[in-house]
């Protein structure tokens, strides 16, 4: 399928709309000044068109040229080279009048200046040298110096007003300017906002996929994370580690002459006893629906016994409150100790068959395991 070359012209650079508002004005006083002198100092009057032509008709084809370009502000920044040229030809065609002579100059080096540098001022003196040169072989150089006072005047006012345009400019570029780092400041912090937002979320979600929902308690995913991590610390430093395996007694009597709710309400209070009575260090679990278990890194077997023993004693005496009573539930727990390298899976084992014997030993009470030692191994 044909595709259309016709590409359409770029939006022109704003300098290209601003330059012809600022052209067109300025010109028209240069228009002003120079017919004044013509009229003044009686020269020829084919001098009216001409200046007709190069200061009310040139600002609008040189707009028309930019706007029309592929490379607006090349072809503006051409056109004012082009000014430069227009002045040197009147400079030299009028004969050098001092005050014509030094706006035009003026005028042109600012113009050119204002958007290249010094670089623009060497193409503005350049372009200006041009047109005096060509003005000169064309008209013959004279040195007619003198203006009326009228020209004169006309001439202050003109680079007056110029002057206060060039000022207005930049001052209202200055306004643009500030405004956009503003807003980009404005940016840049609701960004550093949102980031800080995004990563507390990040943080939070995180924490909440650890932990189990009933009871902010950490879930068994994290366990799993961390019991391996521990152990490992714990071998490295020759600290021991133990476990405390936790099931509620006969919680599915509660279930069921309670109900499900006060069963939670249960759950929840067990929770609570054993971050009560933890270490900043241990990791309390909610291993299952009401089994926990509480690592306690660094601890041997003899104080997770007495931490477990008071685990079941606080609890026990924790009634929970019902519709018409206060409910009391008793817990058993396994515990188990190791300080030598074993499986978690291994660990958490043993805890469960202390566990099971406690169960199996009538219940609410604590049975452990036999600590695991390289001796016992060797024995
Ligand atoms: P045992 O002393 O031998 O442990 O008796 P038990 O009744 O506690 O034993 P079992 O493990 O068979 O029953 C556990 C019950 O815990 C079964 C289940 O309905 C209940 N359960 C598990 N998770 C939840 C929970 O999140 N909320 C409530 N309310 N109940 C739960
Ligand atoms: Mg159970
Ligand atoms: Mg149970």
């Amino acid at each position: 399928m044909p595709v259309s070359s016709s590409r359409p012209t770029p939006q022109p650079h704003w300098v290209v709309h601003m330059n012809r508002r600022n052209r067109s004005w300025s010109f028209a006083a240069i228009f002003l000044t120079l017919s004044s002198h013509v009229w003044l100092q009686q020269l020829s009057v084919w001098l009216y068109p001409a200046l007709a032509i190069s200061f009310l008709v040139w600002p609008q084809l040189a707009y028309l040229r930019a706007s029309q370009s592929e490379n607006s502000m090349h072809s503006e920044i051409n056109n004012l080279v082009i000014d430069s040229v227009i002045f040197g030809l009147w400079i030299a065609g009028l004969g050098f009048p001092v005050w014509v002579t030094f706006i035009l100059a003026i005028s042109t080096s600012i113009n050119l200046m204002v958007f290249r540098g010094p670089t623009g001022l060497f193409q503005a003196l350049f372009a200006l040298t041009a047109g005096i040169v060509f003005g000169g072989l064309y008209a013959g150089f004279r040195f007619l110096p003198d203006t009326h006072w009228v020209t004169t005047l006309l001439a202050i006012t003109s680079i007056s007003l110029y002057l206060m345009l060039v000022g207005y400019v930049s001052f209202s570029r200055n306004q643009v300017l500030y405004q956009s780092r503003e807003q980009l400041r404005l940016t840049e912090r609701e960004l550093k906002q949102q980031i800080a937002e995004n990563r507390q979320l990040q943080e939070k979600l995180q924490d909440q996929a650890n932990r189990d929902p009933l009871t902010g308690l950490y879930n068994r995913r994290y366990l799993d994370d961390s019991l391996t991590r521990e152990m490992a610390r714990c071998l490295r430093q020759g600290d021991p580690l133990s476990l405390v395996l936790i099931d509620l007694d006969r919680f599915k009597s509660v279930n069921d002459d309670y109900g499900h709710n006060t069963g939670d309400e249960v759950i929840n209070q067990l929770g609570l006893v054993l971050t009560t009575l933890s270490r900043a260090s241990d990791i309390v679990c909610r291993f299952g629906g009401e089994e926990f278990l509480v690592v306690l890194p660094g601890t041997g077997l003899e104080a997770a016994e007495a931490r477990a023993e008071e685990y079941r004693r606080m609890f026990e005496s924790t009634p929970i409150p019902t519709e018409d009573n206060h409910l009391s539930v008793t817990l058993s727990a396994g515990v188990a100790c190791s300080y030598r390298e074993i499986a978690p899976d291994d660990l958490i084992r043993l805890a469960d068959q202390a566990l099971y014997q406690a169960k199996e030993t009538g219940r609410n009470r604590v049975v452990s395991q036999a600590p695991l030692t390289d001796e016992v191994e060797t024995v």
